[in-house]
């Protein structure tokens, strides 16, 4: 499979399109050595979010590394943030500009359309298959993106990225209701700093699915990875931060689910 995907009960999808880490034996015979340690990975969000089966939501997390393709980006690769430096559908750096490929080894256009085919458009199937029928069952849906990323990168913002950034395309991906309630609790808990459509507006599976007046409402969690784990390799888990920060994922998933049955 492309993807790991379970069907849930309740009115929520959440996707993890950065969590993957499987690289084809084809790909991975060109990339450079710092590729294959896949530093701009989502790490252990599946294990961060685990309480999902339980709540009963839906989950889709990916299988391939975001280096072979980003799920997160439109087929087309036009610019997310139009003006801003942004990685690419089959990026060739990483976040820190370092190569993904040995030279003369990046991808051509009819490489990148193979992986559109192979890799990216299983996930958007599972996808929009998923959201359609929960979207029959409840009639509203919440689309949860959830995505983490270092605290600080000098490429993408200065400084140090709030711990807490969610994303609503500008608020056209979802309710603005949904967005004050998640983003109030999260403000409310204290614990975390917290942007509303700052640097992160959501990326690509927000801005596609998220369409309110259809019941699809999309937002996107980017969390600061030093909320959770060592942001240096090998990028260990923290339980004594994420002990810390899961209840609040946990109420805030929860709220947002709540909030479709109103
Ligand atoms: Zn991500």
């Amino acid at each position: 499979m492309d993807y790991q995907f379970k069907a849930g009960g309740i009115p929520l999808l959440v996707s993890m399109p950065h969590v993957g880490t499987d690289i084809p034996d084809d790909i991975a015979a060109r990339f450079t050595p710092g590729a294959l340690d896949k530093p701009d990975t989502d790490w252990h969000l599946v294990q961060l979010y685990d309480f999902l089966q339980e709540m009963g939501a839906s989950t889709l997390s990916a299988r391939w590394s975001r280096y072979v393709i980003d799920l997160n980006r439109p087929p087309e690769n036009t610019n997310l943030y139009p003006g801003q430096d942004t990685t690419g559908l089959c990026p060739l750096d990483t976040f820190h500009r370092e190569p993904l490929y040995q030279d003369g080894q990046q991808p051509d256009e009819a490489e990148v359309q193979r992986r559109l085919a192979a890799y990216w458009k299983p996930y958007h199937d599972q996808l929009r298959a998923e959201l359609d029928r929960l979207l029959h069952l409840h009639g509203r849906v919440v689309l949860w993106d959830a995505h983490s990323i270092a605290s600080i990168v000098p490429r993408f913002f200065e400084g140090k990225l709030p711990d807490l950034n969610f994303g609503t395309a500008d608020g056209a991906s979802c309710a603005p209701a949904l967005t004050e309630t998640i983003a109030g609790l999260a403000q409310a808990h204290g614990g975390y700093t917290v942007a509303v459509n700052g640097r992160f507006k959501g990326g690509h599976i927000t801005r596609h699915y998220g369409k309110p007046e259809r019941g699809v409402h999309g937002i996107q969690l980017e969390m600061c990875q030093s909320t959770y784990m060592n942001e240096t390799l090998p990028f260990a888990y923290r339980d004594d931060l994420a002990a810390r920060v899961q209840p609040l994922l946990r109420q805030l998933t929860q709220a947002a689910a709540d909030w479709t049955r109103q």
